[in-house]
């Protein structure tokens, strides 16, 4: 259990000194079976994992693709509840909550996926589609409540509220994920979290929907899990940032700590990797070699503070 995690980067502006989010031991078993069906072996997808979110604070999770991030994601928000291990929300068990106050959580608490067509509803127009949540929350009362309440949406994502009435293949990738954003934040949550949402989009696309979430994050004091493997991205939106690796957390710090001074190989091993715009310093870049896996022993991957709110496992020190 490592309890002081609840730190903030000094650049996160935590505007209370307890976490929106804490989560303790997250782990996530798949049974696999083995053979013809006799006997099974356990995939460990995501093992021990704490950390914690301040409210309006950015917490990046990187890791390279299958390393767990979205099963992460999805525990945080009960989607695919943890094998064991502890989510507080705004202080309170997640695991604990009864049908109706869990209702009443999630609706704090949104998720933005990587493909936002796939999210969206062919045949139902992008208006219905936002007003959906609103709806199932009783959040407005008339037809009339409901389409205002959609247009103010419409203009805070930067969307014309006139596109109401058409259907998610008359848009544009970005356009497509401006309106599962709306949809995520008409129901007033304080947690969002983010998985991958710009890697089906255009690069020139990417910059335009992360500056839009920086946007909302101050206008209403949102906190964000933002999972990606753009490094860059993390770098530039992120106040602290997780290193996910084969289901742990490596390293766990503020982005400057983390970008300027990384402590574990598997960290370098991945900032080695993210291409430089200087052609000379890009030909003159190696890729770090594959790190090797460590043995499976607590002790080792138990996270220590080699600097104050730099955590990085303790094998990767001695
Ligand atoms: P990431 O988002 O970092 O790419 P995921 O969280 O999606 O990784 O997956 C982590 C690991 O868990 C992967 O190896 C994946 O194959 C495995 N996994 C995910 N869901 C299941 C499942 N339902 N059953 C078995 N294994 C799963
Ligand atoms: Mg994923």
């Amino acid at each position: 259990m490592i309890a002081p995690l609840a730190a903030p980067s000094p650049s996160a502006p935590a505007k209370a000194p307890y976490p929106l989010v804490s989560v303790r031991n997250l782990c996530k078993h798949y049974a696999l079976r083995a053979g013809w069906g006799f006997g099974h072996s356990v995939f460990k997808a995501v093992e021990n994992v704490s950390f914690d979110i301040m409210p309006n604070e950015t917490l990046g999770l990187v890791g390279e693709s299958g390393s767990g991030k979205s099963t992460i994601g999805r525990a945080v928000t009960m989607l695919n509840p943890p094998t064991s291990g502890v989510v507080a929300f705004e202080g309170v068990d997640l695991a604990e909550q009864s049908g109706r106050d869990m209702r009443r959580m999630r609706q704090r608490m949104q998720m933005v996926f990587q493909d936002p067509y796939s999210a969206l509803n062919p045949r139902m127009t992008v208006g219905d589609y936002v007003a959906e949540p609103l709806v199932i929350h009783g959040l407005c009362k008339t037809a009339a409540e409901r389409r205002d309440l959609v247009a103010e949406l419409f203009s805070k994502v930067g969307l014309d509220p006139r596109f109401m009435a058409r259907f998610p293949h008359q848009f544009s990738g970005g356009q497509r994920q401006r309106i599962c954003i709306a949809r995520a934040i008409g129901v007033r949550p304080s947690f969002i979290v983010a998985d991958e949402p710009i890697a089906a989009l255009d690069v020139s696309i990417q910059a335009q929907v992360v500056n839009l979430l920086q946007d909302l994050q101050e206008e209403m004091g949102l906190a964000y899990l933002f999972i990606s493997h753009d490094l860059r991205m993390v770098r530039y939106l992120c106040h602290r940032v997780a290193v996910i690796w084969k289901g742990r957390i490596v390293e766990l710090a503020p982005s400057a700590a983390l970008y300027g001074n990384p402590l574990h190989p598997y960290t370098r091993r991945l900032l080695s990797a993210v291409p430089v715009p200087d052609p000379a310093l890009e030909r003159a870049r190696t890729r770090l070699p594959e790190v090797a896996a460590l043995p499976d022993d607590p002790l080792a991957h138990e996270l220590v503070e080699a600097e104050p709110g730099h955590y990085v496992a303790r094998a990767a020190l001695s």
